[in-house]
């Protein structure tokens, strides 16, 4: 047998090329695992032509290493197939570490068949050298070579498969199973070169193909790792960027989604809101449409909330709306949507077997929200009206579902709030109603139409007249007299209110400075202010105007604002009041008790009125608190030097009970209606004071 001999250069270099091809190798398989679709087939190409090149160039190295004391040279043809062996191999290999699951039976027909692979590489490189007589391979070295193969195959298939995944960890773990890796292809390698025996007297006959083994080996070293290195660069390169675009990514569909948290639901109470409740009513239009279902629209709306955000401040507002829209939540369905509009007005989506189900659902919500509130150490009250419009027969599009949710909730209000209604097709013929009315009262001021009706006020028990209060009708033209509830809402929203306010004090000095001139000098008229009158910035010039063009002291004027108007914005409206007053003009604060004043802050208004509530004297002598409240009531306004007013007196009961109590005057139904001017003058006016 020749004796053979290892250049120990070259060994050590065919050791490094195979832990630098198995390092490639499982960044590869790391790389195509991660990478997006349409560059998997890219990463698994260039991957095993990296892989396969270098395990390739392992083994050329590994020959190359090795020498024999006669001349050696390579085929051309057998070395190119013997590489072409090791690409096919490496691509199957990563094929089958980037699958999903990598089961046993799979991963050691996996390990046999790469195994076979690169021990046919390794032969066929061998073959290549086409020695004469054939080289003889000792069996049991022979099979241990394939074992070897099969084994580290198997070894790095299953380490492979395992590190596919980035984490900061896996580059230390790489390297190290790198380092196994590449020895057992070399052992491999060395084992296979161990079993070759080449008798004496035998001749290379690829020896003169003219390939020069020296040049040979640095080229292909030089190949192999250039071929590693630019795949392990744009593997690195490739690896960041995605990274980069995937942190990029998860930003963005982390502020995508804070924005449609914004967009899409109300900061205060987390519901849904307006634009979301939209696209919930939609489906589940959708949905009953398809699957012939009713749902039901309620239109919840709190009664008395404004008073409590204007006596307590709106922060107190909010946490009272927060904890309704749980006690919501709370006894409805998951499947439900509840969503809110804004301000107090809030929806509940739910899908019914027959309107029956919406009538209990709205009783039981409404159960629940009256129960008491307490909320920062104050005991809170509120109630809810409900409008209940449902789906098919009220509407079979989301804005006609919500408007007409919309009027039913309003006719609960009508009715007397805390209260449940069903939408009706009358409701909806009101609001058409209401804008030609509105259309109508655009004009009613140029044509003339609005007129002053006069209540007196009576010392109390029974006169004289001291005065009276200027009450606003429209005379319309096909309606007939219409009283102030009918229009003066309308007029509210839309700020007519206020040339109409102007108009009534101008209307009603003009008409007390006529009694003056008539002899009545001592009566007083009181003209009622609407929250936004009230809050106009022109007021004072308004009053101060009227005045002087009709030659009044302020004395003769007393201005009325309901108790829940002065409490809207206190320090504000102190200021108006406390300005009103320096000119002289009377204050009367109108519906007292129904608002939630606290006693401190009606200390520092500047009024010289109460008027108690008509609630009150209604229920008066019906047994109740109501007679405590008012006693109470007249105490205070006692303490304070206020004068007290019972308005709503119907009945002499009333009338004796209110007096002895202690109120100073009287107003109602019993001791007089208010009437026209010229009315009032023939009933009054032979007693000038
Ligand atoms: P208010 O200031 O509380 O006026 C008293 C209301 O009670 C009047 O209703 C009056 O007709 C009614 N009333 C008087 N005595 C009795 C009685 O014995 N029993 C019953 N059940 N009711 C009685 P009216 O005239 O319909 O006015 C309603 C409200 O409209 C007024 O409530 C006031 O807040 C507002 N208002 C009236 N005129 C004007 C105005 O010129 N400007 C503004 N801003 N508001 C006005
Ligand atoms: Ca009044
Ligand atoms: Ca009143």
């Amino acid at each position: 047998m020749l004796a053979s001999r290892y250049n120990e250069v070259l060994v050590v270099f065919s050791l490094i090329v195979a832990i630098l091809a198995s390092y490639t190798a499982l960044d590869i398989a790391g790389r195509v695992s991660t990478a997006q679709r349409g560059a998997r087939l890219a990463w698994l190409a260039g991957g095993a032509l990296a892989m396969g090149t270098g395990i390739w160039s392992m083994h050329f190295v590994g020959m190359l290493a090795f020498s024999l004391p006669i001349e050696l040279g390579y085929d051309l043809w057998l070395t190119s197939a013997s590489l072409l062996i090791a690409i096919a191999s490496s691509t199957f290999a990563l094929w089958l570490v980037c699958q999903r699951e990598l089961p046993w039976p799979r991963l050691a027909m996996g390990a046999s068949l790469m195994g076979a692979g690169i021990a046919a590489m390794h032969y066929t490189g061998m073959e290549a050298m086409r020695m004469v007589p054939g080289i003889v391979y000792d069996p049991a070295w022979f099979a241990l070579s394939i074992v070897v193969a099969v084994l580290a195959s198997g070894a790095a298939l299953w380490i492979a498969f395992r590190l596919r995944w980035h984490s900061t960890w896996v580059v230390f773990s790489r390297a190290g199973a790198s380092v196994a890796m590449g020895c057992a292809i070399v052992g491999m390698h060395y084992t296979g070169m161990a079993a070759s025996q080449f008798p004496e007297g035998s001749y290379c006959g690829a020896a003169n193909s003219g390939i020069d083994t020296g040049w040979l080996s640095i080229l292909v070293i030089m190949a192999a790792l250039s071929v590693m290195a630019t795949t392990l660069i744009i593997s690195v390169l490739d690896s960041r960027l995605e990274q980069r675009t995937a942190s990029l990514a998860s930003a963005l569909s982390k502020a995508n989604s804070e924005l449609m948290q914004l967009a899409l639901y109300d900061n205060l109470t987390k519901l849904p809101n307006r634009m979301l409740l939209a696209d919930r009513l939609g489906q589940a239009i959708e949905k009953a449409r398809r699957e012939h279902k009713v749902f039901a629209v309620l239109f919840i709306d709190l009664d008395g909330f404004k008073a409590i955000n204007d006596a307590y401040g709106h922060h107190l507002g909010d946490l009272l709306l927060v904890e309704v829209t749980q006690r919501i939540r709370g006894s409805v369905r998951g499947q439900d949507t509840i969503a809110r509009l804004g301000g107090d007005e809030l929806i509940l989506l739910t899908e019914i077997g027959e309107p029956t189900d919406a009538a209990k659902i709205a009783g039981k919500l409404i159960e629940t929200i009256r129960q008491p509130y307490s909320i920062e150490h104050h005991e809170l009250f509120v109630s809810a009206s409900v409008g209940i419009a449902v789906y098919p027969d009220d509407g079979l599009a989301p804005h006609e579902l919500l408007v007409n949710a919309d009027a039913a909730m309003y006719h609960a209000k009508e009715q007397g709030r805390d209260g449940y209604c069903f939408f009706e097709n009358s409701m909806n013929a009101n609001a058409q109603e209401q804008l030609r009315l509105l259309q109508d009262l655009r004009h009613a001021l140029e044509r003339d139409e609005l007129r002053l009706h006069y209540q007196p006020k009576l010392i109390a028990p029974d006169g004289p007249i001291i005065g009276v209060e200027a009450l606003l009708r429209w005379q319309h033209p096909e309606r007939g007299l219409l009283s102030p509830d009918q229009f003066l809402p309308l007029a509210e929203k839309t700020g007519l209110i206020v040339p109409i306010g102007n108009w009534v004090l101008d209307e009603a000095c003009a008409q007390i400075q006529r009694w003056r001139a008539a002899g009545h000098t001592s009566w007083n008229i009181a003209v009622n202010l609407s929250a936004s009158q009230f809050a106009h910035a022109k007021l004072i010039d308004s009053v101060r105007t009227a005045l002087q063009r009709h030659g009044l002291e302020a004395h003769n004027l007393t201005l009325e604002i309901t108790e829940s108007t002065a409490m809207r914005d206190a320090d504000s409206s102190l200021a108006v009041l406390e300005q009103l007053a320096a000119m002289g003009v009377g204050i009367s604060i109108d519906d007292f008790g129904t608002g939630y004043s606290s006693l401190l802050y009606l200390k520092r208004l500047p009024a010289n009125e109460l008027k108690i509530d008509r609630g009150f004297v209604n229920e008066l002598g019906q047994g109740g608190d109501d007679a405590a409240i008012v006693s109470a009531i007249i105490a205070l306004g006692r303490t304070l030097g206020l004068k007290i007013v019972a308005e709503g007196v119907e009945t002499p009961e009333q009338q004796k009970h209110l007096t002895r109590l202690g109120c100073n005057l009287l107003q109602g139904y019993l001791l007089g209606r208010p009437m026209p001017a010229e009315q009032l003058i023939e009933c009054y006016g032979e007693t000038p004071a």
